[in-house]
């Protein structure tokens, strides 16, 4: 798409890639472009240069370390981002729990957290999913049962990502269980650190550890650690989950990932590893990419004009997360295709070193598997679906 800038927005975008030409360190960057997996320390560092910037939490409210930018300084933003290649930051503190403090905390909370969750000195985890209790989340049954001034917690979580990794984890839990299975939740944080809390590795089939059981044993976490009220706890999950779908379509890097693809294709071609036949299927594939991508980017302009003017986003966003992680599947399948038998094989981690052959050959396979979740996460894409079916179509 051609966007028609104007002489601000110009220099808006020069200062934007000038600071991220000097500030985004070259191993960052190098990885990046390789895929290759982001260590804690990685994410935590990027996050702090982009916070010191005043660039980490742009989308919070400007008393807590927002951007007052308009639609077009956000996708600006964005798009100089993928193009640098520049890491996003923690998803759970940028897009879920920092809006939700905003939103919903006390004024004690908000001192206590919001800082420290746009600099990363908290690092959070998100307790929402439990074995049976995912896309039906209001079924969930770990229960917090009030005694004096704490809760006393008792269950398990599943698939919490990073918990390997954090200071603390905001989650719903069950505190009624009498009335409609979405009343009786509520929305608490808490220390990893407290007595009874059991982390258990989940390894997912790209040999990659992120995910995690989380246990409770009667675990005691203080009655103002509740975000809301008790029992409202639904209410704030909308919230997050709102703001964590439309972060989920990532269009800049797919964005991103489709100019690698190009560029592959013509050093394919050029040495001669595509036939004319093959060049020209592929070549059609990715004007059909592209073409669809264009039209998602103007589905989210659309949205942050809409969020701009206050309006809801609700089916957007699920519209936005459903396309986005389709196209992001996309590009790991055409990629795939194209290393062809070699990118078959997996990294063996447990055995390195592998031969590594091309760096985005022996990517391919895992990036791949690794990419089914995203139609999963943050609400699996045909629950998305459905949710389009009844709020924008009325069935
Ligand atoms: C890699 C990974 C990381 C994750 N990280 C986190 C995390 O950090 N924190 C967290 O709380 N959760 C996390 N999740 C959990 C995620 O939100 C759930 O997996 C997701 O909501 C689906 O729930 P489920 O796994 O229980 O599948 P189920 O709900 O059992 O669904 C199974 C299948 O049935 C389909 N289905 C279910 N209901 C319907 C329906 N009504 N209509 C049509 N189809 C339906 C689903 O689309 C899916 O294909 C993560 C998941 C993955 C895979």
């Amino acid at each position: 798409m051609k966007l028609d800038f104007t002489p601000e927005e110009t220099a808006f975008r020069d200062e934007v890639r000038a600071f991220l030409k000097d500030a985004l360190p070259d191993d960052l960057r190098q990885k990046m472009i390789n895929r290759d997996h982001l260590t804690k320390d990685d994410t935590v560092r990027w996050q702090r240069i982009l916070n010191a910037r005043g660039w980490a939490v742009t989308h919070w409210p400007v008393q807590y370390g927002g951007q007052a930018w308009t639609p077009a300084q956000r996708y600006i933003f964005q798009e100089e981002m993928a193009l640098a290649h520049a890491p996003e930051g923690s998803p759970f503190n940028v897009n879920m729990i920092g809006p939700v403090l905003c939103e919903f905390g006390t004024d004690a909370q908000k001192e206590q957290f919001l800082a420290a969750t746009a600099n990363i000195d908290i690092w959070w985890c998100q307790g929402f999913s439990e074995p049976g209790a995912g896309s039906d989340l209001a079924s969930l049954k770990t229960m917090a049962v009030r005694d004096g001034d704490h809760y006393v917690l008792n269950g398990q979580k599943i698939w919490t990502t990073q918990a390997q990794h954090a200071d603390w984890m905001f989650g719903l839990f069950r505190t009624d269980s009498s009335g409609r299975k979405q009343q009786g939740i509520t929305f608490l944080l808490l220390d990893m650190k407290t007595p009874g809390i059991t982390v258990r590795p989940i390894e997912t089939i790209d040999g990659e550890h992120d995910a995690n059981e989380v246990f409770f044993d009667d675990v005691r976490v203080p009655v103002e650690n509740i975000i809301g009220e008790e029992g409202k706890g639904w209410d704030v999950a909308k919230h997050l989950l709102g703001s964590e779908r439309s972060g989920i379509a990532r269009i800049g890097l797919s964005k991103e990932r489709l100019s690698q693809l190009r560029e592959l294709e013509s050093r394919l071609a050029r040495d001669g590893t595509l036939t004319e036949e093959e060049q020209r299927r592929l070549a059609h594939k990715l004007a059909e990419v592209e073409v669809e991508l264009r039209a998602l980017e103007l589905t989210q302009l659309r949205v942050v004009a809409a969020d701009a003017h206050g309006g809801g986003a609700n089916a957007a966003a699920s519209i936005l997360k459903v396309k986005g992680t389709e196209m992001q599947q996309r590009m790991t399948e055409l990629v795939t295709e194209l290393a062809g038998p070699a990118g078959l094989s997996m990294p063996d981690h447990d055995h390195a070193p592998n031969d590594p052959g091309e760096g985005w050959v022996a990517a391919a396979a895992p990036f791949y598997f690794t990419m089914r979740k995203v139609s999963i996460f943050g609400g699996s894409n045909e629950v998305q679906k459905n949710i389009i079916a009844k709020t924008m179509l009325g069935l």
